[in-house]
């Protein structure tokens, strides 16, 4: 049954001493959310009002953030739980939720699209960060007729604020599943992914069945607020860490103050497919003792053997500092395709060997210790 959260929900009062920047800074994430700079963004009036440039395009949220102050959220009775919801809605009986935006975040040149689905629950289907929703997308199941198609998972981009800071939504990033036919290279829309193709063409007021929210490996450890976390995404990978860095750097929750050090790499094709890059961009200029960010582009650098520089190849680059850090307890984070993981896991290998250490030792205490969270899909 559903929780009735709507006693829980609360709108989100941002901080500052400057009435003009608290009505543009709440304008602007009452408007809308983008994902990247793609948009010509001219000349920032915080003096004005509306949240438009002087040509009218809507102005990414994060930048107009650029020197506003965390958004003060009203906690949700969420935070004082000692266990977060699970399970909350299930197959049999999903709920009903609403799309209220779908944009995509990447840019011309990118391979293949990503979306940013902003989907409101009404506060009934809480959820922490570092969780996951399943989504039952429209039809019937070809291989059950008369059946739903099975439910896919999701892991939730945004804080348990959500991405309106009212507890009200929750976002995915959706990389849209095509099938391209390997004699002829052509692409099969008949074979693409249901559920991603769903998500990625909804469109604002459709309904969507969603269950969970599930997941509790990837929840944010928030027992140390100065702890060091290390995130490492390939893709859609980032969605649990966008939803982490922002409770980190973006709202001002009055139970978790953030002081320890979040660092993100981040692996992709190219620059084109960089995910949230102006939120991490701005997090490092406003938190730079507190945030760390890496992308490693495939498609556009080379690591020092002169190879493809994927995510590993950044850890390495930096495996001193990352031992060192696990060795003082730090968290360590993998959220992607699961084919990320034996690249990663090799590299680690080699590094501890030279360092004369065993690796199998060091991850069994890893996990022991709960510093080890891994989400591969
Ligand atoms: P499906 O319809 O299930 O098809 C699956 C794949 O098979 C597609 O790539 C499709 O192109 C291909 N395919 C379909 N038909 C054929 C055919 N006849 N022949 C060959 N190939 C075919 N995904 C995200 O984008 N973002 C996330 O944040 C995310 N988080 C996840 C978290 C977890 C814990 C898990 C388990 C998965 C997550 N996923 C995520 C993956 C997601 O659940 C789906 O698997 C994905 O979106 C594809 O689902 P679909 O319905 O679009 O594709």
């Amino acid at each position: 049954m559903a929780h009735s959260a709507v006693s829980q929900v609360s709108v989100a009062v941002p901080v500052g001493s400057d009435s003009s920047i608290r009505r543009s800074v709440f304008k602007a994430h009452t408007l809308s959310f983008c994902g990247t700079l793609r948009a010509p963004v001219l000349t920032l009036d915080l003096s004005t009002k509306n949240a438009r440039s002087k040509k009218g395009y809507t102005i990414c949220m994060s930048v107009q953030q650029a020197n506003a102050p965390k958004v003060a959220v009203s906690p949700l009775q969420l935070e004082d739980a000692k266990e977060p919801p699970l399970n909350t809605f299930k197959p049999k009986e999903p709920y009903t939720a609403t799309i209220v935006s779908v944009e995509r975040l990447v840019g011309p040149k990118a391979p293949g699209e990503v979306c940013h689905v902003v989907i409101d629950h009404g506060g009934n289907v809480p959820y922490w960060e570092g969780q996951s929703y399943g989504v039952i997308p429209p039809g019937e199941n070809p291989k059950k007729p008369g059946n739903p198609h099975n439910v896919r998972l999701y892991s939730i981009a945004s804080t348990r604020y959500g991405d309106s800071f009212d507890g009200r939504t929750a976002s995915l990033c959706v990389r849209r599943a095509l099938y391209y036919d390997p004699e002829t290279g052509k692409e099969d829309p008949s074979k693409s992914g249901v559920c991603s193709n769903f998500l990625c063409n909804a469109k604002p007021g459709d309904k969507v069945k969603i269950t969970g929210p599930s997941g509790k490996i990837m929840l944010l450890p928030e027992d140390n607020p100065n702890a060091t976390h290390i995130m490492i995404a390939t893709g859609t990978g980032i969605a649990p860490f966008r939803g982490y860095l922002r409770r980190m750097f973006m709202e001002s929750v009055p139970t978790y103050k953030f002081g320890g050090l979040a660092w993100l790499f981040l692996g992709v094709a190219n620059s084109d497919s960089l995910l949230y890059d102006d939120e991490f961009s701005k997090y490092l200029r406003d938190y730079p003792d507190n945030f760390r960010y890496d992308t490693a582009l495939s498609r556009e650098q080379n690591n020092k053997k002169g190879g493809k520089m994927y995510v590993q190849d950044k850890i390495e680059e930096y495996s001193d500092e990352i031992f060192k850090l696990l060795d003082e307890g730090a968290h360590i984070y993998f959220c992607g395709l699961k084919g990320m993981m034996p690249g990663i896991q090799d590299t680690l290998k080699r590094v501890a060997v030279e360092r004369g250490e065993s690796w199998e030792e060091k991850l069994s205490q890893l996990k022991k210790n709960k510093q080890w969270h891994v989400e591969v899909y």
